[in-house]
């Protein structure tokens, strides 16, 4: 493509993006501030049962904002492909990406074929 007119289905799809990452960052931004009110506001005595609970609610927010952040990064990535023309084409085999694809994930960078080698276990199957 020699024009950088993005097809309405790449606008839809940005929109998504977009959309998906002001959601993750107002998430990322929440969790912040939650901690340093939490730093602020040291709790006071609290029975096992509860610290219990707290403990398994932050390592679930952390695994959360771990993936928050890999998916932000990833749906930049994707933004900068939509800016230079090569977003819906697979960045290991150069083929466009299956719309449908897409659509339920827009931020991916591979087509399935590609994705199913690279999560292909190093261990080979027996
Ligand atoms: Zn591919």
């Amino acid at each position: 493509m020699s024009v950088l007119v993005a097809s309405p289905v790449t606008q839809q799809l940005t929109a998504k993006l977009r959309q998906r990452a002001i959601e993750l960052r107002s998430l990322l931004q929440q969790h912040a501030g939650a901690a340093v009110s939490a730093t602020d506001n040291p709790p006071e005595v609290l029975d096992f049962k509860d610290v219990a609970a707290e403990d398994r609610q932050a390592i679930i927010d952390e695994v959360a904002l771990a993936h928050a952040t890999t998916e932000l990064n990833q749906i930049g990535a994707a933004l900068r492909r939509v800016g230079d023309g090569s977003y819906g084409e697979c960045l290991d085999c150069g083929e466009p990406i299956d719309a449908r694809r897409l659509f339920a994930l827009p931020a991916t960078a591979f087509c399935t074929a590609c994705q199913a080698i690279q999560e292909r276990p190093a261990m080979p199957r027996r």
